[in-house]
Order: C-alpha cells, then structure tokens, then sequence
C-alpha cells in the first residue's frame, strides 16, 4: 500500500482575538490545512473572517495562539518573511507601474536575475491571459483584468500559502461566475494551498476543499462543502447555507412520539423515535419539497419570485413562520397549498443541534 503523506501547510492553534474588551472576535480556533488544499472561511458581516485571515498574513496581532507555515511557528514573524501572498478586494495594485512592474516587483526585490524575472511574469501573463496588457497601467484596465493582475502577482512569487480577501466582491455578478471558474480551474493547475474569505456562499461552495463557519466568535469546520450543507450540524449553518437557507420552524414531538407538532393544527405525521413532548425545530430545504395534492404542510402564498428555472415561493405557515418552496409550478399570490417534504431534519430547540436527518 502507498502512503501518500499529506505536510501539514497550515496550522492554526488556539487562536484568540477581541478588539478594545469587546466580547471575542475569535475564540480559540483551531485548524490545520495541508498542502493543496483551498480553505474557505465563511460567514456573516462582522464574524471575523478578515480578522482571522489578517493574523495568519501577520497583519494583526492574536491575544493569544499561533501560526504555523510548513511547520514554522511564525506569530511572531513579519509579515514579509512569513511567504503568503495576499489577494484583496480592492486589488492593491501600484497605480503607476505598468502589468509587467507590478507583476515582477516582488521578484525585483527578491533580486531575481532579469532573465528569470521575464520568464516568471511572461508564463504567469499567459497563464492568466494577460500578454496583452502588460505596458498598460492598472487604470486602464477593467475590473476583472485588475484582479488577475492581482492573483498573478500572488502567483510569481510561488508563496507556502496564498490568502484571498473576497476578492471577487467587487465584480459584478457576470465577471464574477467567469472568475470563479478561472479561480478552480488555477487551483487545479497549481494546487496551491488557500485560504479564501468571502460571505458568498456560492463561492464556497463551488471553490472549496474544506469550509469553516466562524459564528459569534466560534468555528464549525472544517468540513467538506457537500457534507455541511447534507449534514448541517446546527441551525445556524442550515439556515445559513442555500440561497434561501433551510427552512427552520420550531415545533415539538406529539404525544404518541409518531408526530411532529408545529402548532394547534399542524401535526405532522412523522415518526422520529424522539421522546414526546421534546422541543424541536423542523427543518426542510426549499428544494426539497414541493406543492402537492397529498402534501402534509399548508402554507399561505405570500410572495413568487420566477428565477427562469423555477419559482420560488414564499409562504406563510403555521406559527406566522415563513418558509420558502421552489416550485415548477406557478401559484397565485393567497392561494393556500400543501407541500410534501421528500427530505427534512429534527434539531433540538434546546441547544440548536441536528438529532437526526429524514431522507
Ligand atoms: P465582513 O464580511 O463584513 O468583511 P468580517 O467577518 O471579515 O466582516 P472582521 O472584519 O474580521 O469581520 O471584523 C470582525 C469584528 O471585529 C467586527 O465587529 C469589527 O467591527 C471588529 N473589528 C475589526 N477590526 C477592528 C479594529 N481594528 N478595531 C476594533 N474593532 C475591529
């Protein structure tokens, strides 16, 4: 048998942060990635994904924790000698160098000869589809032709780990589909190890080996994409990911333990071995139902978006909660219909955890 030995490019122990006494930032992460891999960080504004992404470039200082590149404790390492290379939103580019200066500056400093240096940014320009604009300055290019520049000048320098910080937000929504494929088909070339921030779950899903979800300080994940969004350990990451999220309407075991009580008049008939009378909350994803003559869920139409493929409703159901139901079908705005639900999960009111997924 061949052992393939994965090293062990990032390594994140520990690692606290508040700002000003604050409540904590972060609390306590810990990860590792090895080499190859593409880590996303995700979450919502304010959770502390730049934070976290920031004290392993060296740009911010944890409370306490620390940071290893290939095995290297750097917390205490500037900056420059930690080799990352950062890709931001706002590009960072130099203004007044032309494609090519901007390309090679950090070759220039590392004093590369200047025949390596032609040969590094002229394979990186192909590699990126930038020959053509390498004497113009970044103001003449577009957006999307900025952010390659960034991503090459990321590339030249071959650092241990590159850091993405949303990088694509400032595109519009066409440039940035295009850029992600580009992104995942670079990955796929160069294999290099990433950590990549965003709060596009599309982007997360789509680019990432592994994702983790920081959420008031703290982490679930890392976690193949698939796996948290079919396995959602709690509430937050089920509501959190999917465009609508899952679903999520707070309810209790019936009496006999065969049902699902979602209020005086809904009572579902599902058999989940939980004991009767546990609160629970009721989970089911908008793609996984659908308006059917035998469904077990009414709901009142309150709104249809047509998104080309299919509708999606919005509706009013027991409890005054709001659910969302991708549907083929048109529905009219107040008809009352019924859904039937071919995959759905039980989560304990008490603490927000899966207890079981029902497919
Ligand atoms: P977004 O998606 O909106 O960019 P984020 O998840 O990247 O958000 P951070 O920028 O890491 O969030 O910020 C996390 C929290 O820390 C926020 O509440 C922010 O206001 C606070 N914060 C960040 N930097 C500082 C600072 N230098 N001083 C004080 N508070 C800060």
């Amino acid at each position: 048998m061949i052992y393939i030995n994965k090293m062990k490019q990032l390594e994140v122990k520990s690692l606290s942060k508040s700002f000003n006494g604050a409540a904590a930032v972060l609390n306590e992460i810990d990860f590792q990635l090895n080499s190859g891999e593409f880590l996303v960080i995700l979450g919502p504004s304010g959770c502390g994904k730049t934070t976290l992404l920031r004290i392993i470039a060296g740009l911010e200082s944890a409370d306490i924790g620390q940071v290893f590149i290939k095995g290297r404790d750097v917390t205490e390492v500037e900056p420059k000698n930690r080799d990352v290379a950062m890709v931001f939103q706002n590009y960072a580019l130099y203004p007044h160098m032309t494609v090519f200066d901007n390309l090679s500056f950090a070759l220039k400093v590392r004093k590369l000869s200047k025949p390596e240096i032609k040969d590094k940014v002229t394979r990186t320009a192909a590699m990126l589809g930038l020959e053509p604009y390498l004497e113009r300055k970044p103001k003449q290019l577009s957006g999307g032709q900025r952010q390659r520049v960034a991503l090459g000048r990321a590339i030249v320098r071959n650092p241990a780990l590159f850091l993405f910080d949303e990088p694509l937000s400032n595109l519009d929504a066409e440039l940035r589909s295009q850029m992600r494929f580009e992104l995942l088909s670079l990955h796929r070339r160069l294999r290099a190890t990433s950590v990549y921030v965003t709060h596009d779950q599309i982007e997360a899903m789509s680019l990432a080996d592994k994702i983790i979800i920081l959420n008031k300080g703290n982490k679930i994940g890392p976690s193949a994409p698939r796996e948290l969004y079919d396995n959602p350990p709690d509430t937050f990451v089920a509501g959190f990911l999917g465009n609508p999220g899952m679903n999520l309407i707070s309810g209790a075991i019936g009496e006999s333990s065969k049902s699902v009580k979602l209020d005086s008049d809904v009572i579902l008939p599902i058999e989940s071995g939980i004991q009767a009378g546990s609160p629970i909350v009721f989970g089911f994803r908008p793609e996984h139902c659908r308006p059917s003559p035998e469904g077990i869920l009414p709901g009142e139409v309150e709104g249809i978006e047509d998104s080309g493929k299919e509708y999606i409703l919005k509706l009013k159901g027991p409890n005054n909660t709001r659910y969302y139901c991708m549907s083929q079908v048109k529905a009219e705005i107040g008809d009352t219909i019924s859904l039937s639900i071919d995959m759905f999960y039980l989560f304990d009111q008490r603490n927000n955890k899966l207890i079981s997924a029902f497919r």
